[in-house]
């Protein structure tokens, strides 16, 4: 079993909280650098390979600057995203804009900031062109339908609302052909947090041999695959990381059987990860508030589903560390809960853990992606600080806690008054 570790002790944890009390994120730079180092790596083998972090998965500008200095793009797919990629400094083909149901006002913004435009739909090549005009380079996203099994979070890939048919691909591709176009790169994405490897050679297997039929009866030249994200990480310590550097091998087999043997390289390879580069490098830290004993026993935190919506949205198993009880046994069973006015509000459900007391300080392991991201204010619950551990030790907060000002910042309680006159 593999342990799940922290990148701090307790004492230091403990430092930290006196100036940043809990709850908040933390992230490890130095681990996602090593990581994202790693990952460029295992690709070195593609001329062009690129790594455009999905933005949504920790939309933070000091995150995507440390991917984007080791060489990553963003993939936005909103406006807020755009403009976020924009203020770090990100623009042009180093954001790949891949959205869907997507209004005008962001097919503007992403032609303003020329970023790479990935289509969700047939639909959107007019849409596009009356409204924000049709660019140089165009990708359109491909839904393989019952030609590809499905995975569990996205489930068939018929029945996701991405994509284009085959039939629709070979349309609009002819069709921006036809109106001029010359640049063309294809995308799919058909997995999330899918841990075998073999899916994604297989994925591209699929586009590479779609590249070499469009190439023949279109006659175009595609520049760029994207693979899309959807890479995952093992959650729990029983289960394994994927093998990457045996799916960049078998990718690169594929590649030079269909793309090189039939002279249609040399290809760029894209990624859209973001849980498999930020993920594992994240946590929640939060303090253990109440325990309570009635039927079951609970841990009650000072943190809650507005922090990290995974496992009350998913029944997602996040690791929990308790500081300081590491080798103490795990013997007692919790549910450990949040303060939300909701039954689902749980960050583990019958959880062995060393015995708790209040005032304990947790680690929920793997909350670096689609963590605080997916954070809400429902029940009025605040969104936590955002803290960076850097490589030398020293916590840089880069994102404060949000106020009840915030929250209210879009009342207006000076109209209540003299309501209803
Ligand atoms: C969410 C998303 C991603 C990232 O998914 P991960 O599971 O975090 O890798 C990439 N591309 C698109 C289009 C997405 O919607």
């Amino acid at each position: 079993m593999a342990e799940k570790l922290l990148p701090f002790t307790k004492r230091q944890l403990e430092e930290i909280i006196k100036k940043y009390p809990t709850p908040f994120h933390i992230y490890d730079e130095k681990a996602i650098r090593e990581n994202a180092r790693d990952f460029k790596a295992a690709f070195s083998w593609n001329e062009g390979f690129k790594e455009f972090f999905a933005v949504k998965a920790a939309p933070n500008p000091y995150l995507m600057k440390i991917l984007h200095k080791e060489g990553f793009g963003a993939d936005c797919s909103s406006l807020a995203e755009l403009v976020m990629a924009e203020k770090t400094g990100i623009t042009g083909e180093e954001i790949m804009f891949t959205s869907n149901d997507t209004p005008a006002a962001e097919f503007l913004k992403a032609r303003e900031l020329q970023a790479v435009i990935n289509l969700d739909d047939i639909g959107h090549i007019a849409y596009l062109e009356k409204y924000a005009g049709l660019p140089a380079l165009i990708c359109f996203r491909y839904n393989p339908g019952p030609l590809k099994k499905g995975n569990l979070i996205i489930g068939h890939p018929e029945d996701a609302k991405y994509g284009f048919t085959r039939e629709q691909l070979i349309a609009g591709y002819k069709i921006c052909r036809d109106k001029g176009i010359k640049r063309f790169g294809i995308h799919t994405m058909v997995a999330s947090n899918e841990l075998d490897y073999g899916y994604f050679v297989e994925t591209a297997e699929i586009l590479f041999d779609l590249i070499a039929e469009l190439t023949g009866t279109l006659k175009i030249k595609f520049e760029f695959v994207n693979l899309g994200g959807g890479v995952g990480i093992p959650y729990r310590p029983e289960q394994k990381r994927l093998d990457l550097s045996a799916m960049s091998r078998g990718i690169k087999e594929k590649y030079e059987k269909i793309i090189v043997a039939n002279g249609l390289g040399p290809i760029r390879i894209y990624a859209e990860c973001g849980r498999y580069i930020t993920g594992p490098y994240g946590y929640l830290i939060a303090r253990v508030l109440h325990i309570k004993n009635t039927y079951k026993k609970f841990a009650g935190l000072d943190a809650c589903m507005a922090n990290l919506m995974r496992p009350a949205l998913y029944g997602a198993y996040h690791h929990i560390t308790v500081l300081g009880k590491e080798q103490k046994s795990p013997d007692v069973v919790y549910d450990v809960t949040g303060s939300l006015c909701e039954n689902n509000d749980k960050f583990a459900i019958d959880r062995r853990l060393p015995e708790l007391e209040r005032d304990d300080i947790v680690a929920i392991h793997d909350a670096g992606a689609h963590g605080f991201a997916m954070g809400f204010n429902y029940n009025g619950k605040l969104r936590s600080a955002e803290l960076l551990l850097r490589e030398q030790g020293e916590v840089v907060a880069i994102r404060r806690p949000e106020t009840l000002d915030d929250y209210f910042a879009t009342l207006d309680f000076a109209g209540v008054p003299s309501f209803p006159a």
